[in-house]
């Protein structure tokens, strides 16, 4: 077999983990723990997908827009920017919610999940020489992407507040105010946020606003979980802060709120200016894709039904699966948002996060992802969440009642 070859590949994996010291290349940890999950039996509360799909109304409407059996079928490319209905129903969809104003025709742009967003972004803006902060722990795709486009990545930590256990990971403000320089092309926000399903307070997006303009930094807000907070939890839009819609780019997608995570269709919107720049990388990756969902996504766009009774459904899985690991012995930080919780093994022995996933599914017969597969190798934060495993609780009730069935075993043990 020949060697692997050079190239920034290696970057990407050596960010993520991937690439060990002799030069070999792993799996990620969720292939690796979903792999074990479907051996052993055990329930996968590792990858964070539902187990039931969003609205059928929704999957009929792409389902008629291939047409098979007519001719008119929307099964070739669609517009550069995505279809008519879609870039219009983005625009209504920011206004509706959160009074945001967008030229349907040049500050909305479809791509191929939140993730080509996101990517198309990072490799339009930044490149060597150029910094781009993101929190940490972060979504492991955002440091693939730096590493890609050559950049440098600093994080400012998600912190445990030792007076309030249990409560969400909050912002270090002082290591955002540290981290942000006038080398910082970028800074990468996501709220609420994946893996800790903290949502990010007014005053923490005003600190990151406010570093943002003093450096003259484009923020890049990752909102794939908009619709999915609980209790009194309020999500709020970079762009809506003082001043931020002229220098804010803000990615969402269907795949989250709406349970139709293979589809990726995704969108950024934001100044024109920023977005020629991010269509120009856009249009060479991908340059269209999703013909026939788009249409239906800008359906579901429309309808505020299913988001709202998934984020009741989600709170209420939530409470069933942070009960059921805190009665197992786990430390829970109670998440506000999103599909994932975080829950800390070392009350129970454990200080080693994968580690502990690994021998999970003997022990309990559940499997997790560690929280180190969402830190930088070795840094503060990696540390800190050394003994955490992230799980989610987008599954069916009865999966995770019998995953809380499970894990008392673990105090038992
Ligand atoms: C799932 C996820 C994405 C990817 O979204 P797609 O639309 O599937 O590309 C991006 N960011 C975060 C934080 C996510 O959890």
């Amino acid at each position: 077999m020949p060697a692997l070859p050079p190239g920034r590949w290696r970057d990407a994996a050596r960010a993520t983990g991937l690439l060990a010291p002799d030069g070999t290349v792993a799996a990620t940890v969720f292939a690796e723990m979903s792999a074990l999950a479907a051996r052993t039996g055990a329930i996968n509360l590792g990858q964070g997908f539902p187990d039931v799909d969003g609205p059928s109304w929704v999957r009929r409407a792409a389902v008629d827009a291939i047409a098979p059996d007519a001719e008119s079928g929307a099964n070739q490319y669609p517009p550069g920017p995505g279809v008519p209905t879609l870039l219009d129903a983005v625009a209504a969809h920011q206004d509706r919610h959160y009074g945001i104003r967008l030229d349907p025709a040049t500050q909305v742009l479809v791509t191929t999940g939140a993730t080509e967003a996101l990517a198309a972004t990072v490799l339009a803006l930044a490149g060597p020489g150029d910094d781009v902060v993101t929190l940490e722990p972060f979504y492991d795709a955002y440091a693939a992407c730096i590493a890609l486009a050559g950049a440098r990545h600093l994080t400012v930590p998600l912190v445990r507040d030792p007076a309030r256990p249990g409560a969400p990971l909050r912002l270090d403000l002082d290591a955002l105010r540290a981290a942000v320089t006038d080398r910082t092309r970028i800074v990468l926000v996501n709220t609420p946020h994946n893996p800790t399903g903290t949502v990010l307070t007014r005053p923490e997006l005003e600190a990151v606003a406010d570093a943002a303009r003093r450096h003259d930094a484009i923020v890049l807000t990752d909102e794939v979980y908009e619709h999915l907070v609980f209790d009194d939890a309020v999500h709020v839009p970079v762009a809506t802060l003082p001043g931020m819609a002229e220098r804010t780019l803000t990615v969402s997608s269907v795949g989250k709120s709406w349970s139709l995570t293979g589809w990726k269709v995704g969108w950024v919107t934001g100044p024109a200016e920023l977005l020629t720049a991010v269509r120009t990388v856009k249009q060479f990756l991908t340059y269209v894709s999703g013909a026939p969902f788009q249409p239906a996504v800008a359906r579901a766009l429309g309808d505020d039904t299913f988001p709202r009774e998934l984020a009741a459904s989600l709170a209420a899985r939530r409470d069933l699966l942070c009960e059921g690991l805190d009665a197992a012995g786990f430390a829970v930080s109670r998440p506000r948002g999103t599909y994932f919780v975080v829950a800390d093994g070392s009350p129970l022995g454990f200080d080693d996060g994968a580690d502990l996933c690994r021998r999970l599914p003997a022990l309990a017969g559940v499997v997790g992802v560690p929280m180190s597969a969402f830190c930088t190798p070795g840094s503060p934060t990696a540390v800190a969440l050394r003994s955490s495993v992230r799980f989610t609780f987008v599954k069916k009730e009865p999966v995770l009642r019998e995953a809380v069935r499970r894990l008392a075993a673990l105090r038992r043990a």
